[in-house]
């Protein structure tokens, strides 16, 4: 049996292993968590909207019925070309095909002490993470009777304008203020403030200017004040430098820049600089054809020369495509170029608002809502989870009361020793 190690277990990495996962392969997936995370749905986890298992499946349990597939937690360090072997848990593994899909982290362009006190949405752990701190905050400025340090508590920034800032403006600002806040006595959602802030001249960039003045709008209606054109210099404990004016917040987030996973380095690979691999037209790198990289951790461009972005549908169409790849075994033979199909793109602004261009048709309000809901709904893994995230938006949608309202006190999850 030939052996193919597949590192993360995102959307492109699953894909691949389910694409081979009923060959003869003999399957090894290595993600340094137990779960796949659906990750558009993540802000709704952050925002108390929906509970953590309703947006991740174990990893182990996707492949329960597929007894050539075998499972590991754990973080692989490095990848070492020469022998062929990826090392993980102090021990190596052999490898005739690699796929690495091991994603992105945020990148603070060269700021990375802002980290600390911006987190940025990824992993489940930052969605937990950034509930935990709005939560708190609540509860700190329904303590406070001083209303200047009071404000600090109620000011939420979001610094960056792409679809997760505009994502998570719009459900700070409706679920927060809406819902969760008349719930509270001494605060009222009157002096909440949901500031926004993107360095470019539009939010939702790669947008047609239409859709993105139109979320503007949206956002406005939401009382979440857009800021455009203007560069953050400093984050810290009090909050956030933005041209001549510094945001006094407790609560500030990062949804600004990607940066590939650290592990690309170590495959000593021409990088770009985010980090990302640049592919081959097959995907494989030009050192070895039987390592492939994909999704958010690989750099190719589309036909017109763009590179293609960092989204669901091209992490899962090239894990598709390496998968088919491998099963007819085209090693040292000529291989059809990697395609992006371009479907679309949709980005939610709140309840029943969203935009979206779907094969070049441009659409906005509830029909793109409506759109992104079904999408959404249809690449969750497991027909649970898919009951489950629509039982929740039905509730929320009828009673306007989201239910995942809890502070568990949490910490960092440890982590499993090597
Ligand atoms: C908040 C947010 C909202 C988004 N919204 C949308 C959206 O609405 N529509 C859309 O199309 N796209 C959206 N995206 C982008 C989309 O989720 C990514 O493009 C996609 O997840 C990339 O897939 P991937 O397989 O490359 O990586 P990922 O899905 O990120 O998976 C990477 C996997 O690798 C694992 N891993 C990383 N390093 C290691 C290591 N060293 N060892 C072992 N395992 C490792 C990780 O644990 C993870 O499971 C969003 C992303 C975020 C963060």
């Amino acid at each position: 049996m030939k052996r193919l190690l597949i590192v993360g277990a995102g959307f492109g990495g699953l894909t691949a292993a389910k694409v081979l996962a009923k060959s003869d392969f003999d399957i090894t997936i290595i993600d340094k968590t137990n779960h796949h995370v659906f990750q558009p749905l993540l802000y709704q986890v952050a925002t108390t909207a929906l509970s953590p298992a309703d947006i991740a499946s174990p990893i182990r349990s996707i492949f329960s019925a597929n007894k050539n597939v075998k499972v590991f937690l754990g973080e692989v360090k490095s990848i070492n070309r020469e022998k062929r072997k990826v090392l993980f848990n102090n021990s190596e593994i052999d490898y005739d095909y690699l796929i690495v899909a091991t994603g992105s982290r945020h990148s603070y362009f060269g700021k990375d002490e802002w980290e600390k006190y911006a987190p940025g949405l990824k992993t489940m752990n930052d969605a937990l993470k950034i509930r935990e701190k709005i939560l708190l905050s609540l509860e700190a400025a329904e303590k406070e009777s001083d209303p200047v340090k009071r404000q600090k508590y109620l000011n939420f920034v979001i610094i960056g304008g792409g679809p997760t800032g505009v994502e998570l403006a719009g459900a700070i600002s409706e679920i927060v203020n809406k819902n969760v806040i008349p719930d509270f006595r001494n605060i009222t959602a009157s002096i909440t403030k949901v500031y926004l802030i993107e360095a470019l001249p539009k939010i939702l960039s790669s947008y047609p200017d239409k859709l993105s003045s139109y979320a503007i709008g949206e956002l406005k209606k939401l009382e979440v004040e857009v800021i455009l054109n203007e560069k953050v210099s400093e984050v810290n404990d009090h909050g956030v430098k933005v041209g001549e004016r510094f945001i006094e917040s407790s609560n500030v987030l990062w949804a600004a820049g990607n940066q590939a996973s650290p592990l690309i380095k170590s495959l000593n690979t021409e990088i770009d600089s985010a980090g990302r691999a640049i592919v081959k037209n097959d995907l494989s790198i030009k050192e070895d054809e039987n390592i492939f990289i994909i999704g958010d951790a690989a750099a190719i461009k589309n036909k017109n020369g763009e590179y293609l972005p960092a989204i669901a549908p091209v992490a899962m169409q090239q894990g598709r495509y390496v998968a088919k790849i491998i099963a007819k075994n085209l090693t040292g033979k000529s291989r059809k170029s990697f395609r992006y199909n371009d479907k679309g793109t949709m980005a939610t602004i709140g309840k029943a608002k969203a935009v979206g261009v779907v094969k070049g048709i441009k659409l906005s309000g509830l029909i793109a809502w409506l759109a992104w809901s079904f999408v959404h709904i249809a690449y969750l893994i497991g027909f649970r989870n898919r009951l489950r995230v629509m039982v929740e938006w039905m509730w929320y949608y009828i009673t306007n009361r989201p239910g995942i309202r809890l502070i568990i006190k949490y910490t960092e999850t440890p982590q499993i020793k090597s």
